[in-house]
Formats: C-alpha cells, structure tokens, sequence
C-alpha cells in the first residue's frame, strides 16, 4: 500500500483495502466507510428516499467512496480537469470529487488525504452522491430519464437559457424537446469527444435555423456552446472570456428559472451537452419524487 494511504490507515481506523478500479485506476475503501457513508445516508434528510438505492450499491461496488494511490493521484488531477460527469466539492480543509464512469458504470466519490471520513466530511457527501446518481440513472436507461424529466427540468432550463441569449426567439415546446432528446442520446455515456462537441453544435443549430436567419442561429449556437469550451475543455481563445462569463450568466438564469441559486454548486458548462447535468445539479439542490423513483429504478 502507499506510503500516505498507510498513514491515512495508520491514523484513522478504518482498514483500507483495494475495492478494484475505475478508468484503470486502483481505488481503496474499507467496510468502516461503507458502513459510515450508508448509515449518514439514511439519516439525512436529502438521501432519506433513495439509501437502500444507495446501501445496494455501495455494497455490490457500483459506488465506492474512497482513496486512490500516491502514484496516481497527481495524473489524475490533471487529467480529471478535463473529464465530464464529475463535480467538486472544495474547501480550504477538504476535497471531495464526484465522478461518474460510463463507461466502467461506476461512481466514484473521490477522497482526499486530507479527509477525515470519520468525521465532519461525511455531511458534504450526501448531495454528490445524488448528482452522481442523475448520471447513472441518465446512462442507464436515456428514454426513462427523459420522460420523468423533460417537462419539469429540461423544457423550462433549456427555454431560459437559449431566450436569455436571443430575446424573443419564441421556440416551442416540441422542437426544442425533440433537440434536447437528440443532444441526450447523441452524448449520454460519453466522455470529452470533439466529434460529439460539433454533434451537439449542429443539433442545437438545426433547432435555431427554424426560428432565426443562418447567421443568426450560428451565433446564437456559437454563444450555446462557449462556456463548455471555455471552462470545462479548455479549447476556446482568450478573447471570448468576457462573452464566456455572459452566457455563463445565462445559463445560471436556467437554474434561477428552476427556483435556485446554482453558483456555489457549479460553473456551467456540461449542459451545452448533456442535458442530465441540468437534472443533477437541480436534485443536488433539491431532490424531487421523480428523480428519487428514476434512481430508485436504477
Ligand atoms: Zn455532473
């Protein structure tokens, strides 16, 4: 076992040992977690309706909270910058990441030395397991996701966003449900693929052609897909951060419209794509009956 695993071993008595891996990378929990993480989750509030959803996979590996090796940490920090499906939880004494793995069908919540999972720590976790479980639940079954969230999440985010960019575009509901069904299934289950970017751009674009000129609905798209190049790949030039942090803004309106504050859950982004993050960051917020059955289900 690594050095600074044994110390977190040595220090805390929890057992640690390897629980397999994910994207290829050793991951290490002991039963002492699993036991503290499924009994916090049944006693909080948040995760009350879906903990045997979570005990269930907690116990057969689907989930696992936990450490990975020295070695490997510092890769994948650099390399978890650029990866989707994931959130951060971070403060001066703590770092806890989410991550959800399609393809090994795994989540991953991501511990750092620094965290004392006997203690305080365990509060934060409840919320980053439901967002995780958005994207499973997404990735499990896309048609299933979509009906339970299209009308009271999905319609209503992306209508903001897209009229917060272009006032008075005037989409209706039909189209803009059939453009998001199509973003959803061309990208769901996927990682960072630039060919699924430009799939994503030219689904969105084909929606604004209907109601606005070709230059127009480019723009329109262009602004769409701005903060995922910006802040999640990292792929778009210096000189549209400004425009970046405006759109940003606009899809923080999103959330507004669905009746919270998203700015200290996360930076936006995803959505140009992947239509469960809207859904996980709402539940994370608040996690409605819906969304507890379609994890429930899962
Ligand atoms: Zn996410």
């Amino acid at each position: 076992m690594p050095k600074t695993l044994q110390e977190i071993a040595d220090f805390y008595p929890i057992g640690l040992s390897s629980y397999g891996s994910i994207e290829g990378l050793e991951l290490f929990s002991s039963k002492s977690i699993e036991d503290r993480i499924i009994d916090w989750c049944y006693k909080s509030q948040f995760t009350k309706k879906i903990a045997p959803t979570i005990e269930r996979k907690i116990r057969n590996g689907t989930i696992v909270v936990g450490y990975l090796n020295d070695k490997t940490t510092y890769w994948f920090w650099k390399k978890f910058k650029n990866w989707i499906h994931h959130t951060v939880l971070g403060n001066p004494s703590l770092i806890i990441n989410g991550y959800f793995s399609p393809d090994d069908n795994r989540i991953v919540i991501l511990l750092d030395s620094n965290v004392n999972i006997l203690g305080n720590a365990v509060r934060y976790i409840p919320n980053k397991l439901v967002h995780e479980l958005v994207h499973y639940a997404a990735n499990d079954n896309i048609s299933r996701f979509l009906s339970v969230t299209m009308n009271k999440y999905l319609i209503p985010y992306y209508r903001t966003v897209i009229t917060e960019i272009s006032p008075n575009i005037g989409l209706n509901d039909s189209d803009l449900k059939s453009a998001i069904a199509r973003v959803t299934n061309d990208n769901e289950g996927l990682y960072v693929n630039n060919a699924n970017v430009y799939m994503s751009g030219n689904t969105w674009y084909k929606l604004l052609m209907k109601y606005k000129n070709k230059q127009d609905s480019l723009s329109i798209m262009n602004k769409m897909s701005l903060p995922y190049l910006m802040f999640i790949v990292g792929s778009a030039k210096n000189k549209y951060k400004n425009l970046a942090y405006k759109v940003m803004d606009d899809y923080y309106d999103g959330y507004l419209h669905l009746g919270f504050d998203a700015e200290d859950l996360t930076i936006p982004g995803q959505e140009f794509r992947f239509p469960s993050e809207v859904v996980a960051i709402a539940s994370e917020n608040d996690l409605g009956n819906g969304v507890a059955s379609l994890i429930n289900s899962t």
